[in-house]
């Protein structure tokens, strides 16, 4: 068969999938490629769906359609289609009960499913979500408009992003976090201290240090909770935001190795032939920590994406890996960025804390001072893509340190 016929797959048509169409495209004009998605509406771009919920942004203005791949000819996008299982050995992936689609080299870009403690499973009620898709913003928003107040589980950015569109819909919101700050896979609890200010001057209720216990019913669904230390909250929707787990089920009969995420090599490839993972449902190394990691940012999806349209089109391209590189963004009115390697009690780091009232700055080196490999800026975040760089480029920084410490770094220091 001749490079032209490929048939190209692609379960998803998010991030990973859309930058991996564009990179076949690009190195391969004639390919068919065929994109499975299970979710009714046409690619759209999924961090803007709180918007919808606040009503500062409509379906059709978040939309993918026109952008990118989409436009090219020869992309078969097929939603409402949920894969079922996937058949390595005769190269097929059933949609439905039985309808088979026949792959050259398929793309699983299946990302991840809010992930739902097994005590909140059980005990589940009419007005209790997740958000994760366009599918949910809308029921959300719906639930919002005849709700006076919400209760959201989990003190992640995302639930903070949501948190902010309910708050701005105009209903009060209280917050309930089991570890004591928000934020703490980005931050330590002492760096998160601007961030709780900004999140109080906002309105928004935080309760740290609890879980939740019971939900409380009645006809309408949702109308209160009980928290671990046995306080009660009252509010007529609750949102569970306790992080993602990648959209793997579909897979289980299959050989494809899955360690949490599909495995997958520097070539973004799985363990078999012509079988490549990207995005949030792939695992990938670390390359500061060294440890296996899933991502969960857009942007790192779009890069492995490329990398796996690239190799899949035959064009071999190396993915370096994700950097624990999170990116910049605004919690209620203060902007914010956490990079690398930002967790250091006890594992002998050097930390250099710089503080004022209205901004943080916090800097990690090795411990042998040498490399610069992480960062928390908050208040003020100027200059944080040069602080990127000398994370991501692992650069000796022995000769401007003085600099980097005094935040005194330029474009300059760079062509020395
Ligand atoms: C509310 C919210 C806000 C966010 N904000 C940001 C942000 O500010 N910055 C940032 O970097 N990231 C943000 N993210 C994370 C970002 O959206 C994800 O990292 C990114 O969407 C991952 O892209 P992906 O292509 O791997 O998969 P996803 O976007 O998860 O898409 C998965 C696709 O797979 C399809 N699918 C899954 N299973 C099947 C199946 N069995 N059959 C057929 N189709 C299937 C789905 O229909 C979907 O099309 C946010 C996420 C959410 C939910």
């Amino acid at each position: 068969m001749t490079v032209e016929q490929t048939r190209y797959v692609i379960i998803g048509a998010s991030a990973a999938c859309m930058s991996a169409a564009t990179a076949i495209r690009e190195s391969d004009s004639c390919g068919d490629i065929t994109v499975l998605s299970m979710e009714q509406e046409m690619p759209y771009f999924r961090p803007m769906i709180p918007f919808l919920i606040s009503g500062k942004k409509s379906e059709p203005e978040m939309s993918l359609i026109g952008n990118g791949p989409f436009k090219e000819p020869k992309i078969q996008i097929r939603t409402g289609t949920r894969v079922t299982s996937v058949d390595t050995d005769n190269k097929t992936v059933t949609v439905g009960n039985s309808d088979s689609i026949s792959y050259d080299r398929l793309l699983i870009a299946s990302g991840s499913n809010p992930f739902i403690p097994a005590e909140i499973k059980k005990m589940s009620a009419e007005g209790v979500y997740s958000l994760r898709t366009l599918g949910d913003a809308k029921k959300i928003a719906a639930r919002s408009s005849k709700t006076r107040r919400a209760i959201m589980l989990g003190g992640g950015l995302l639930n903070l992003k949501t948190a902010f569109a309910l708050l701005e819909r105009g209903l009060k919101v209280s917050l309930v976090v089991y570890s004591g700050q928000v934020l703490s896979q980005l931050m330590e609890p002492d760096d998160a201290k601007l961030i709780h200010k900004a999140l109080d001057r906002a309105g928004l209720e935080i309760i740290t240090g609890c879980d939740i216990k019971k939900i409380l019913t009645d006809k309408d669904g949702v109308k209160g909770v009980v928290l671990s230390n046995e306080k009660k909250v009252e509010g007529e929707m609750l949102l569970i935001g306790k992080g993602v787990s990648p959209n793997v089920g579909f897979l289980d009969k299959s050989n494809v190795s899955i360690d949490r995420g599909i495995v997958t090599d520097e070539y973004t490839a799985a363990n078999i032939k012509d079988v490549y993972a990207a995005g949030d449902v792939a695992l990938t190394i670390d390359s500061l920590t060294g440890k296996k990691n899933i991502s969960g940012l857009w942007t790192n999806a779009v890069e492995m994406g490329r990398c796996a349209g690239f190799n899949m089109a035959g064009k071999q391209t190396r993915y370096c890996g994700v950097a624990g590189i999170l990116n910049a963004t605004q919690v209620a009115d203060i902007s914010f960025v956490s990079m690398g390697i930002v967790h250091t009690k006890g594992a002998g780091y050097e930390t250099h804390i710089a503080e004022t009232q209205k901004a943080f700055r916090k800097l990690v080196f090795s411990s042998d001072g040498k490399r610069l490999v992480g960062a928390v800026f908050i208040g003020d975040i100027e200059r944080a893509g040069l602080y990127r760089y000398l994370i991501l480029e692992k650069r000796n920084i022995e000769k401007i340190k003085k600099q980097i410490i005094n935040h005194q770094l330029h474009y300059g220091h760079f062509l020395q």
